[in-house]
C-alpha cells in the first residue's frame, strides 16, 4: 500500500489526502463520556452519530453509547427543534442519565439550531426532569478537529456547571487534553503521590477501560460527577494540560469563578513531568514522594543506559497537537532528531511551540499544522527516517517504506494495549522508550546483514 506515493511534493491548500485529524463531535462525545452518568447526544443525522460511536469503539474496544436527534429530510429543511425536544424526553424516560451532553454536527450547525432555546423549551414542557442537567457544545466539523470538539465540550462543562459558592475547597482542578483513560488514571495517581487533593474533569478512566463484571452497567463507575465539576469553581487553582484541548476551559473557569489557571503541557518525559509535579505541589502544598523520585530515577537510568540506540535517530511524528508537542520534547531529551513534525489540527501555537523546542537542536526540521499523512510520506520518500510515530493510519507508509513504526495517539484501531498503558509521567516514558527501542531493534533484526545479526543487543 501507498507504494505509489512520490517524493515530488506540491504545496496544497484545498485538498487533504489521508488526513491527520477527525471531526469535532468525536472529541465532544469522548469528553462527555468523562462525566459520570452522562449520555452524549448527537444533534444531527444518524450517520454522523454511528460513525463517531464506531470510531471510538474501534479505538477503545468498548461499546460507546450515545443518542442522536435522527435528522431526516424534514429536519434538514425546518430545523431540529422537534427532534431534539422529543429526543430529550425519550432519553430521560428510557435511559435515566443524570446529565445529557448535546453536541452539534455539520448539518445542525448549517441550519443554525439554537440549542439553549430548544433545551429551555423542553425543560418548560417537562421533557427535562427537575434535578437533571443538559449541557451543550457547538461542534461544527468544517472547522477545527476532534481536539477542538473535546475542548468545546469541556468549556461547556465549566459554563453550565462550575459554581463559586464562596467557600474555597482545598483542591486543585486538573483538566487534561484528549488523552487515553490510562493516561488520566496515571495523572491522578501521580497527583495522589504528591498528597494534593484534585478534581479531574473530564475523566474517562473506569468508563472506557472498565472491567468485565458479568453485569451490564449503562453508566460505568468512572467519570467526574456533576457535583465534582460544580465544585471546580471553589478550587484553589486549575492545572490545564494542553494548549489545544485544555487551556480554554481553564481560562473560562478563571473568568467565571476566579480560579487561577496554570496553563501547562502534557507530562510526557522527564522535564514535562517534573514541571507538572512541581507546579501541582506548589499550588496545592504537597510534596514529591519517595515513590515519584524512584520512578524518575529509573527513567533517567534507562535513558542513560540506552542512549546509544536513540542518539541522532531521525524521527517523523504526526498526531494531535498537544500529544505531539509533549512527545517532541521527550524525543529531544533522548537526543533523537524529530525531523518531520506535523498535526492535522489547525492552530499557530503548534508550529510556534515545536519551533521553540526544535530550532536549537534540529534547525532544519519540517514543522506543519493542518498537514496530512500523504505530505508526511512525501517528505519521508525524499529523505528517509529511522522511526515513524503516528496513529494507526501511519502503518501503510511504514509498510510501504519498511520504517520502524510506533503507534501513538488517536486513533489506534489495530492494537489493544494503548488504553491500559499510559505514556504519561515517568512510568509512561519508560513504556515509550520500550516501544521505540523494540521497533528499532526488530527492524534491525529483520533487515541487517548476516554478520550484524546479534543475539545480544
Ligand atoms: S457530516 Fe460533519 S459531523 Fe457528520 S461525520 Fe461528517 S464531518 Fe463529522
Amino acid at each position: 500500500m501507498l507504494n505509489g506515493t512520490t517524493a515530488e511534493h506540491v504545496e496544497r491548500k484545498a485538498l487533504r489526502i489521508n488526513p491527520a485529524k477527525t471531526c469535532q463531535p468525536i472529541g465532544a462525545m469522548y469528553a462527555a463520556l468523562g462525566i459520570h452518568a452522562c449520555m452524549p447526544h448527537s444533534h444531527g443525522s444518524q450517520g454522523c452519530c454511528s460513525y463517531h460511536r464506531s470510531h471510538l469503539t474501534r479505538h477503545f474496544k468498548e461499546p460507546v453509547m450515545a443518542t442522536t436527534s435522527s435528522f431526516t429530510e424534514g429536519s434538514s429543511v425546518f430545523g431540529g427543534l422537534a427532534n431534539l425536544t422529543m429526543a430529550l424526553r425519550n432519553i430521560f424516560t428510557i435511559y435515566d442519565p443524570e446529565i445529557v451532553a448535546v453536541h452539534t454536527t455539520c448539518l445542525s450547525e448549517v441550519i443554525g439550531d439554537d440549542i439553549p432555546t430548544i433545551v429551555g423549551k423542553s425543560r418548560e414542557e417537562g421533557g427535562v426532569p427537575a434535578g437533571k442537567y443538559v449541557i451543550h457544545a457547538n461542534t461544527p466539523s468544517f472547522v477545527g478537529s476532534h481536539v477542538y470538539g473535546y475542548s468545546n465540550m469541556i468549556v461547556s462543562m465549566v459554563s453550565y456547571l462550575a459554581e463559586k459558592t464562596g467557600t474555597t475547597k482545598n483542591q486543585v482542578n486538573i483538566i487534561p487534553s484528549f488523552i487515553e483513560p490510562a493516561d488520566m488514571r496515571e495523572i491522578k495517581r501521580m497527583a495522589a503521590l504528591t498528597g494534593v487533593p484534585t478534581v479531574m474533569f473530564p475523566d474517562t478512566s473506569n468508563v472506557l477501560d472498565g472491567p468485565l463484571t458479568g453485569k451490564y452497567q449503562m453508566y460505568p463507575t468512572g467519570g467526574a460527577t456533576v457535583a465534582q465539576i460544580k465544585s471546580s469553581g471553589d478550587s484553589i487553582a486549575t492545572l490545564a494540560l494542553g494548549h489545544f484541548g485544555a487551556h480554554n476551559a481553564a481560562i473560562s473557569l478563571e473568568t467565571k469563578c476566579n480560579v487561577p489557571a496554570s496553563l501547562m503541557e502534557l507530562p510526557i518525559g522527564v522535564g514535562a513531568t517534573d514541571r507538572f509535579i512541581n507546579t501541582l505541589r506548589t499550588l496545592g502544598g504537597g510534596e514529591v514522594s519517595a515513590e515519584l523520585e524512584l520512578e524518575r530515577g529509573r527513567l533517567v537510568d534507562l535513558m542513560s543506559d540506552l542512549h546509544q540506540y536513540f542518539h541522532g535517530k531521525r524521527v517523523a511524528v504526526s498526531g494531535d497537537p498537544d500529544m505531539v508537542i509533549a512527545l517532541t520534547q521527550f524525543l529531544v531529551e533522548l537526543e533523537m532528531k524529530p525531523v518531520y513534525v506535523i498535526t492535522g489540527s489547525p492552530g499557530n501555537t503548534f508550529e510556534k511551540r515545536i519551533h521553540e523546542i526544535l530550532d536549537p537542536v534540529v534547525p532544519d526540521a519540517k514543522i506543519k499544522q493542518c498537514s496530512d499523512l500523504f505530505e508526511l510520506h512525501q517528505w519521508i520518500k525524499k529523505e528517509p527516517v529511522d522511526l515513524l510515530i503516528t496513529n494507526t493510519y501511519g502503518k501503510s507508509m511504514a509498510r510501504a517504506d519498511n520504517i520502524p513504526f510506533v503507534r501513538f495517539g488517536f486513533p489506534i484501531l489495530d492494537r489493544a494495549g494503548h488504553r491500559f498503558y499510559s505514556t504519561m509521567g515517568y512510568a509512561g516514558a519508560v513504556r515509550l522508550i520500550d516501544q521505540m527501542l523494540n521497533a528499532i531493534l526488530d527492524h534491525k533484526d529483520r533487515t541487517c546483514a548476516e554478520e550484524w545479526f546479534e543475539l545480544v543487543q
